[in-house]
């Protein structure tokens, strides 16, 4: 079925632009391999997140998660666990069991739908000992805003804080600091449904020169100066054109993540309020879609259809939660997740571009309110 508003809607450089890319990067001769291109992406990636920090690039944030994992904490034998929110996308969990540990999962947060800081205590008074790292989700790409907090328990706990924030380049966390700038290190998609898109890409930031350099190895099949393979590494390196992309795509970044808050701050000023909730963290964040909390399953399930009806593509996120996904039903969780469950009946995220129009924007505040005014 085709909408008339598709779910997402990137925008990429023109043909034109691009063909002179790929020209440049047949003149070099030069397609993957930390080329020309890739060099100077990911030294445009550490300017943008800020002074000191560290990018490696990668083929998708899949694999950059299983690096960061891997080389953080170290080849885990099955036993182990990493902390992670079920509300978030399944390549966190997969990753975890790639890296050799088992998940751990823990709810979210009904209020801004980040994981819960108040689960932390409670999985390591469960597990004593058996915690290895933590995999925080900055959800949909919002900056916790008790990121702080995360960081402090960290280091307290002494255990890895590695942040999931796939889709949040471009975002900010509450006290105005770049999301990618927190924990141990955190992990950027470039995927084409991600605000920042390039295709497939993703990359790993931190401040800790010998960690980025061993993910540098990690992605270059555990390579070494002459010796070969001096790890368990991977082939996770980022294409040429690929990165000629996210260069064409950075210097436009800003204005189009404005661009998108302009859109949510529409959607808030002109929908119902008590039938829909936007989270907090969403206005500062570089939203690959706008998510709504909808007061009963019942208006959400009924605006889903109406929004079809209407051809606009909606999603429900995360729905299954990973914890009910056939993978992981025998996995490990702190509590209930009863906010999680209950979170995944009443989701549903609407489209966003940084070029919607005014009347776009109408069709789907439209929908919502008029399903709003009948339930
Ligand atoms: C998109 C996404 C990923 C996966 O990114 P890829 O680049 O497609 O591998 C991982 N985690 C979260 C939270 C995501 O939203």
């Amino acid at each position: 079925m085709s909408f008339r508003l598709p779910f997402i809607r990137p925008v990429f450089p023109s043909a034109d632009a691009l063909s002179a890319d790929f020209q440049e990067i047949v003149d070099a001769n030069w397609y993957t391999n930390f080329g020309p291109k890739e060099r100077e992406f990911s030294a445009a990636i550490e300017r943008y997140v800020g002074e000191g920090f560290h990018a490696v690039t990668f083929a998708n944030a899949t694999i950059a998660l299983v690096a960061a994992l891997h080389v953080r904490l170290g080849r885990g034998d099955g036993t182990r666990f990493v902390i992670v929110p079920s509300f978030t996308f399944a390549a966190g969990a997969l990753a975890i069991e790639w890296a050799g540990y088992r998940p751990l999962f823990i709810d979210i947060d009904l209020a801004d739908l980040q994981p819960s800081f108040e689960a932390l205590p409670e999985a390591l008074s469960a597990y004593p000992g058996a915690v290895a790292g933590m995999l925080l989700c900055n959800t949909f790409g919002m900056g916790n805003a008790r990121i702080a907090q995360w960081e402090d328990a960290a280091r307290e706990s002494g255990l890895p804080l590695i942040v999931d924030s796939a889709a949040g380049f471009g975002s900010r966390y509450s006290d105005s600091r770049r999301v990618g700038t927190a924990g141990d290190c955190e992990i950027f998609s470039f995927h084409a449904t991600k605000p920042f898109a390039i295709g497939e890409g993703g990359a790993v930031v931190t401040t800790d020169a010998d960690f980025a350099a061993r993910l540098k190895e990690f992605t270059n099949f555990g390579f070494h100066a002459a010796q070969g393979a001096v790890s368990l590494g991977l082939n996770g390196k980022l294409q040429e054109i690929n990165a000629a992309i996210g260069l064409r795509q950075l210097p436009v970044l800003d204005e189009s993540v404005a661009a998108r808050q302009r859109v949510v701050r529409q959607y808030r000023d002109a929908l119902s309020e008590s039938a829909y909730r936007i989270p907090e963290g969403l206005y500062s964040s570089s939203v690959c879609f706008a998510t709504l909390v909808a007061a009963t399953p019942e208006l959400r399930d009924a605006v889903l259809q109406r929004l079809r009806d209407n051809g606009v593509e909606a999603r429900t996120y995360y729905s299954p939660p990973i914890h009910l996904q056939p993978q992981f039903v025998d996995a490990q969780r702190v509590g209930t997740l009863s906010s999680t469950e209950n979170l995944v009946s009443r989701v549903l995220s609407v489209p966003v571009y940084s070029d919607m129009t005014g009347e776009e924007i109408a069709i789907v505040v439209d929908t919502l309110n008029a399903e709003a005014a009948t339930t």
